[in-house]
């Protein structure tokens, strides 16, 4: 049995964003010690088939909200699977990192730093929330890179709350100057129960139309063309060599343990999911389970593997499923529609057509 992928969910964090609907909390310090502890328990009981990890994730909420004695209660856990894995990510928030939180990473073997950030622009952080600056952003990036830590991950969105494309250009102009290896850049998902919703729906706020989005899709993915990163999923880009291991383990469809609060995992084609109410995942902590059956798999397989820009192997459906993509799912009409490349035995959406992405999509939900 192995195991490749370990993702550890911290649900606190100090403010809440308007566009938010991760699972998330301001907690009391009793709370958050308690949870700690909950979530070391959790990870002895998957012991036995943590064998291989390769990518441990530590995601949030926010990570660094916590203090540094609890961050070394959880690194000391952790310890076995950092010390042997090859990617371990920390989400953080530029504003709280701290010197002391830079040396505990290096010492705990955590090479990966993902950062959100969203945008620089002062009027679009308040309009959603979040609570740093453009020179806590560098500042943060700086300090990680002059100790050593330079794998640095950046997330950003466009479609925020008045955003308009002049100030889109200056996020990304902000983003390439950054000595970074990294980014992701997502539209804004207007979500249910959120703050910004409820702002939306009340005309107290507006968002940027679906075409001036779509321009913004456009603006983002022909600069990023002609710089050094390069896309390798929708909506991610990295230096070649610096893609991250653990999101594409999701992508190529591997099973992963997901411990904490509301985090999913994939194992023996189970997928499960935890309780989200901290009080519930104190007593129980799996909330529902589902098995995924062959069809099932298929379309999970190829929903999740033609996010990549490089697409599936033919070889590796074949391994799974025991059958092929081209017979399981009517691919000609993709191909028709000039969406999709069948070649060298991969499947994948044509680079210039990734933005239509939504479309082939469709062919393998329902
Ligand atoms: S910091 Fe992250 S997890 Fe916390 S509220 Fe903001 S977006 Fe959500």
């Amino acid at each position: 049995m192995f195991m490749k992928g370990l993702y550890v969910h911290i649900p606190f964090c100090n403010s809440i964003c308007s566009y938010c609907d991760f699972c998330k909390m301001i907690a009391k310090e009793e709370v958050k010690e308690k949870y700690i502890d909950s979530l070391i328990a959790e990870l002895a009981d998957y012991k036995p088939i943590l064998t291989d990890v390769r990518s441990v994730f530590i995601g949030g909420g926010t990570p660094n909200s916590l203090n540094d004695r609890l961050l070394i209660k959880l690194f000391e856990a952790l310890k076995p699977y950092l010390n042997r894995s090859t990617e371990n990510t920390i989400e953080i928030n530029s504003e709280l990192l701290t010197a002391s939180q830079i040396q505990l990473f290096k010492l705990y073997n955590i090479n990966r730093i993902s950062i959100g950030v969203q945008t620089i622009n002062d009027k679009l952080i308040k309009a959603i929330g979040r609570k740093h600056n453009r020179l806590q952003v560098e500042e943060a990036i700086n300090e990680l890179n002059k100790a050593g830590l330079t794998n640095i991950n950046i997330d950003m969105m466009y479609g925020l709350p008045g955003q308009t494309m002049s100030e889109l250009k200056k996020d990304y102009d902000f983003l390439m100057r950054q000595k970074i290896k990294h980014f992701s850049y997502y539209s804004l998902i207007l979500e249910d129960k959120t703050i910004l919703k409820y702002q939306i729906d009340h005309g107290q706020i507006g968002i940027p139309d679906d075409d001036l989005v779509a321009d913004m899709a456009e603006y983002i993915y022909q600069k990023s063309k002609k710089s050094m990163f390069k896309q390798y999923e929708i909506s991610n880009y990295a230096i070649l060599g610096y893609e991250s291991i653990h999101n594409l383990g999701y992508w190529n469809w591997e099973e992963y343990v997901g411990i904490g609060l509301n985090a999913s995992g994939f194992i023996n084609g189970i997928r499960y999911r935890n309780n989200d109410v901290i009080a519930k995942y104190q007593l129980q902590r799996i909330a529902e389970k589902e098995e995924i059956d062959r069809q099932e798999g298929k379309k999970e397989f190829m929903l999740l593997g033609l996010r990549k820009l490089a697409g599936i192997k033919v070889a590796d459906y074949y391994q799974h499923f025991g059958s092929y993509p081209q017979t399981d799912f009517n691919l000609d009409k993709l191909k028709k529609l000039g969406l999709l490349e069948i070649k060298n035995g991969n499947i994948r959406i044509k680079e210039e057509k990734i933005l239509l992405g939504n479309i082939v999509f469709e062919e393998f939900v329902g």
